[in-house]
């Protein structure tokens, strides 16, 4: 059923849109049949549920991480992560910085903003995206790449097209910036039930769970 699911998503989606496989609760076992069928990217949102997996798969695939980033899991998370496209707080950023220096790495970030303004997410207002791109942009160890968004939940997809609309705008309004450090490349918005107009409103990351493995167990 997975590589079905992956053939058929994939013959949906343009060229230049990557399929972030959202793998959390999923088992090792149904991450390879998607890696198998072409799946490039796991996103995961637990640290700790990724490092059990990254020991059996490593680097055969990019890891990106989607959840919520808890100052205390940050060093852990640098070591498997390709990206990181939750960041909304300068906090943060600096505290990714910090662990990356020791590194010696720069880490490709995101910065989530809350698109509806929905007062129990995550994620930044879009007013307050700029000015957090230009005080990330002072750090040496981590690398603004573009925006993600959630979107609000709604049951028919149509209704969140507009939030996605002005993501893309602000996503276009910091390109036009030309910041010397940061390179707006990543447009992450989409799931299951919403990927296809996040799409034609210009996303190039969609991040997909459901509609891969089926409907969560847990
Ligand atoms: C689980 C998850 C997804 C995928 O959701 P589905 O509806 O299962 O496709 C996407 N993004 C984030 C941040 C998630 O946690």
């Amino acid at each position: 059923m997975i590589k079905e699911n992956i053939e058929r998503i994939a013959s949906l989606i343009p060229i230049g849109v990557q399929i972030v496989a959202a793998g959390k609760s999923r088992s090792i076992a149904e991450l390879k049949e998607a890696i198998d069928a072409g799946i490039e990217i796991l996103g995961e949102n637990y640290v700790r549920e990724a490092e059990e997996k990254f020991k059996v798969i490593g680097r055969l695939v990019q890891w990106h991480f989607i959840g919520h980033l808890q100052s205390n899991k940050v060093k852990r998370a640098v070591e498997i992560f390709d990206m990181i496209e939750t960041v909304d707080s300068f906090n943060i950023a600096q505290q990714i910085d910090r662990a990356c220096q020791l590194k010696n790495k720069i880490m490709p970030v995101l910065i989530e903003v809350n698109s509806a303004r929905e007062r129990q997410k995550f994620g930044l207002f879009p007013e307050d995206v700029e000015p957090l791109i230009r005080q990330i942009g002072q750090l040496k160890h981590i690398k603004v790449c573009g925006l993600m968004t959630m979107g609000p939940f709604m049951e028919d997809q149509e209704q969140m097209r507009i939030y996605f609309r002005q993501t893309r705008q602000l996503f276009e309004r910091m390109k036009l910036l030309y910041l010397p450090t940061v390179e707006m490349r990543y447009l992450s918005m989409g799931m299951s039930d919403s990927y296809q107009v996040a799409i034609q409103e210009g996303a190039n990351l969609v991040r997909i769970g459901t509609a891969i493995f089926g409907k969560r167990r847990t």
